[in-house]
Formats: C-alpha cells, structure tokens, sequence
C-alpha cells in the first residue's frame, strides 16, 4: 500500500488568450470545488493478480458449460454411429447445445451485467462477444441445415418438402425458424459495412431481436429437443442456465436501474455551456455515493422526456463523483447529444451503471499519464480529480483543435495548478497524417520520441488514454513504441 500526501502546488500553466474570457474564466476556475483527492493506492502488478484469478474462475465455468453439454451428448449415446442418419442427427444435436451454450455466454458478455464489466471492461467483454459471433452463426446453420436433412432421412422426403412439412407440422419449429431469422438479421447489421450504415438506434433496435431469438428459440428445445426433452439433469442445467442469464439481464439492465433513479430521485439540475460544442449537465440525487461511483467510469443516461425516453446513450462522469451530484459533459454529436444541450432543469433521468475499469483501479505504478482528445476529457477531468497523487505524479496531455474552445481545459488548468500535474494542452492541425501531435517544433521527429520528450517517464507510467477509436490506437501505437508496457495503457474508447 502506498501512501501519498498533501503538496503544494509547483505548476504554472498558461492562461486564455482572450483578456475577456481570461477574466470571467478566471473567477469561475476560482469557485472550482473539488473533492478531496484519494490520499492512498495500491499500486504493483500483484493486485491485477486477484483480478486474473477471478477472470479464471468465470472462463473455467464458461468452458465447463460447453464440455457439460458435449458430455451429455456423449453420454447420451451421441457418437454411436450407425448409417447416414446418426452422423446427420449427431451433427444437428451437438451444434444445437454448443451453439445455445455459447449463444448465452455471448449474451451476458454484451449484457453489460456489472459484476462482468467490473471484470472485463465494456471493450474486452465486446470484443469476445463479437468474436463468438461467428462461430455461433455456422453453428446455428449447421444445426438447421442438419435438423431438416435429419427429418427428411426420417420421412423419406427431399429436404424443401421436409422444411415445409416442419415449419406446419412439428411443434415449435415455426418459433424456432423465426428465431434462426432473427439470428441473420443480427449477424448481417453487425457486419462492419452494415454498421457503418446503420444509425446507432437502427442498430440497437437490431439487437433487441438477438434476445428475440433466443425468446423464439426456447420452445422447439425443450419440446423436440431429443437432448433436454424428458432428461431431468439437461433439463435442470438448461432450466438453470436460462433464468441465470435472464435473471442477470432483467435486474441488472431493467429493474435496479429504474429502482435506483427513483430511489435516489435522480433529476437534471442544470446544463452549463463549456463551449462551442459540449455542455455539462449536472444530475442531482441523494445519497449517490451509495452507487460507488469512481472516477473514469461511465453510465447509460437515459433522460424521461416524452420523445426520448427511448433513447439511451453512454457517457462518462467528467468530475469525480459526491454524494449529491454527478456531472457528465456531452459533446454534440448528432440528435441526442444536441438536445442534451438544452434539457430542462428538473427532467427525470435513469442511469444505468456505474461501468467501466478505466478507473485507478487498475493502476499499477507511482506516474500516471492521462492523455485525452476533444470530447474524451469527461474521463480524463474526473480521473485529474481525485486520483492519489504527489506534485509531479501526474502528466496530462489534452490534444484539442482549439485550446480557446475546447471543453473542460480551463477545469483541467486549474487541477493541474491546484495539485501540481503537469499539463500539456496541444493543439492545431496534425503534424501529418500518421500523427496524432500537433504541427509545430519538433514534429520532424517521430510521435514516440515526442511524447517521450514531453513526458520523460512515459515507460513507466500508467496511461489512461480516452479519445475516438482511431486516434487511441494511434496513441497506443507511440507507447508502444515509447517502450510503455501492455498492462500499464487503459484506454476507453467511445465507439459502440
Ligand atoms: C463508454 C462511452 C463513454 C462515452 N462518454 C462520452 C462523454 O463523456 N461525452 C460525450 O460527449 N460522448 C461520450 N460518448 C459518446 C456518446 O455516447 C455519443 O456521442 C452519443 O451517444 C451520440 O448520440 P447522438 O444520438 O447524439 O448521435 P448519433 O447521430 O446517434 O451518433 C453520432 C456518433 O456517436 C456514435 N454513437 C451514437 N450512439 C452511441 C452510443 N449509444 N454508444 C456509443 N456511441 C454512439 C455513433 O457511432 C456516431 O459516430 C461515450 C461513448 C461511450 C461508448
């Protein structure tokens, strides 16, 4: 455990071009409160370690559930083969339980059930669950090519007529081929080409017919299903597994978030301009500390007006969270994020979260570097806050097209001056295309060698990095490069 204490201040930084805005910024930099800042952290890679350990638990079980339902399989007389038929009906049963099995550890993986997140992070849980996502289509296909050609085996019948015979005359089978057409259409607006196209809501709404297809899927299991139907222990596991991810799913994204906001009686209590293009917006309740809020982490802020009560969207706290308010600051961005500008005091909100582990828990050295562009501040700003600090623990570079209108800087200068951070407020046009630093003295050079000019201990520092996906892999790129281990870079992108 390390302790850390109270400094003076040992950093001057620059102020407003503008004497006006100089002025008005420099009372209001004045009246900052800021929460008092976590005096102790552990730091060292041993404390990632319990972290790994319960990461191993959670996958062990996730394989135990895939090697439980092959095992059954087995056990179940599965691999006795004997004609076309048992190889046929062995594919068709084994790609069912694989592909349900997997089907609902995708599920929780994008669920964003905390006890997960808090494990995984939103972008690693994201990333596997996309990954599965193949896998889990063929599977499905297998399992409905192979089912019919099964059933025509069976019925002496060609594999159209079969179908048709199915989807009319077995129980559950007009469910279960809607639920295969559901799967495509999830599969195909995921593809990167569709996405692009695809409005975010068009895409959320998209993936509300994933639960659809499982929803669909659940009777032709339990009614056809040779593997589950009248076998008391498959029964129970798939009976188990199923209210377990619902049960995660119904409380965690639905339930506790509307209980919470009602309980802390969670209100917008204003909206301050912070410039052209961004405003923060202050959300009031009692007791929020009970949520256990940190700094760097996000919340899913859905706003209870008549027309956008639907739309949710994420957004990091940009100031360390108290138990009366929390503050996020929104960049306009499309049609949400500009009403968001002008939403009235009192307005009801519903927060689901806290998410995240672009916190300092995940900490692991005495320097901190946090680096930010444009709208990925919020994070940045809270982390600045009340992380645990000595004077000159902490460097932070704020990459902005233009600091005199960039949100949160003035904030950012007056932590930086208030708890001695280093600050490094870059901003114009990109040295070139490659780049993600500003053109200028120095921009000969390669980024790696710049940001180790600017932040000599780069290689040993942790750095949280927050900004659009591209530009943080640039960044992570330089550290790379600037010789800054893999378990020390966080990053948070704000991409879906
Ligand atoms: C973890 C996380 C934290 C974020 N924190 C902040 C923050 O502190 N401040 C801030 O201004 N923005 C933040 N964002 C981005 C913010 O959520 C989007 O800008 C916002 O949802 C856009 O909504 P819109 O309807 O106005 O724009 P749209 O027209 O719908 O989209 C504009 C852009 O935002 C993206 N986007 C839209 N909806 C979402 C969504 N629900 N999730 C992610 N991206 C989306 C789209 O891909 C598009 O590029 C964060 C995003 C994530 C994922």
């Amino acid at each position: 455990m390390l302790a850390l204490f109270s400094f003076k201040p040992k950093i001057q930084v620059a102020h407003s071009k503008h004497p006006d805005k100089a002025g008005r910024l420099a009372v209001m930099t004045n009246q900052l409160q800021l929460v008092t800042p976590n005096t102790k952290v552990r730091l060292g890679l041993k404390k990632l370690l319990s972290i790994a350990r319960k990461q191993d638990a959670v996958e062990a079980i996730a394989i135990f559930s895939v090697v439980f339902v092959t095992v059954t399989f087995l056990l179940d007389g599965g691999a006795s083969f004997n004609g076309l038929y048992s190889y046929v009906d062995a594919v068709d049963r084994l790609t069912a339980l694989v592909a349900t099995d997997l089907l609902l550890i995708q599920t929780m993986l994008i669920a964003r059930v905390p006890w997960l997140d808090k494990l995984y992070g939103h972008d690693r849980a994201t990333a596997v669950h996309k990954k599965l996502g193949k896998p889990v289509l063929y599977l499905i296909i297998a399992h409905f090519l192979a089912s019919v050609w099964a059933y025509a085996i069976l019925d002496s019948k060609n594999v159209i007529a079969e179908l048709v015979n199915m989807v009319l005359n077995v129980p559950d089978i007009l469910t279960a081929t809607l639920a295969f057409a559901c799967m495509i259409l999830v599969v195909v607006t995921s593809i990167k080409i569709a996405r692009k196209k695809l409005s975010y809501e068009a895409w959320y709404l998209a993936h509300l017919l994933g639960y659809a297809s499982i929803l669909f899927a659940i009777p032709h299991e339990f009614s056809t299903g040779v593997d589950i139907y009248g076998k008391p222990v498959a029964t129970a596991f798939w009976v188990g597994a199923y209210f377990f991810v619902a049960g995660n799913i119904v409380w965690f994204r639905f339930l506790n978030p509307i209980v919470y906001s009602f309980v802390h009686g969670l209100r917008i209590e204003k909206v301050n301009v912070e410039s052209s293009d961004a405003s923060s917006i202050y959300v009031s309740g009692s007791r929020l500390g009970k949520i256990g809020t940190k700094s760097g982490q996000f919340f899913i802020l859905r706003v209870l007006t008549k027309d956008k009560w639907w739309r949710a969207h994420p957004f990091s706290i940009s100031a360390a969270p108290t138990d009366k308010s929390i503050r996020f600051t929104v960049g306009i961005r499309g049609d949400d994020t500009k009403a968001l500008q002008t939403v009235k005091p009192g307005t009801r909100v519903i927060l689901e979260g806290p998410y995240g582990v672009f916190t300092e828990d995940r900490r692991t050295q005495e320097k901190v570097t946090l680096i930010a562009a444009g709208i990925g501040a919020p994070p940045i700003r809270a982390l600045a806050e009340n992380i645990a600090a000595r004077p000159g623990d902490v460097s932070i570079v704020y990459r902005v097209r233009n600091a005199d209108d960039a949100p949160l800087v003035e904030e950012l200068r007056e932590i930086a001056r208030r708890r001695g951070f280093f600050l490094h407020v870059l901003d114009g046009k990109r040295a070139h295309n490659a780049s993600w630093l500003p053109a200028g003295a120095g921009d000969q050079k390669p980024d790696h060698e710049r940001l180790a000019d600017l932040i000599p201990n780069i290689a040993k520092s942790d750095v949280y990095i927050c900004g659009p996906a591209a530009w943080t892999h640039t960044v992570e790129k330089s550290l790379h490069k600037a010789g800054t281990p893999l378990a020390q870079i966080h990053a948070e992108e704000f991409a879906w």
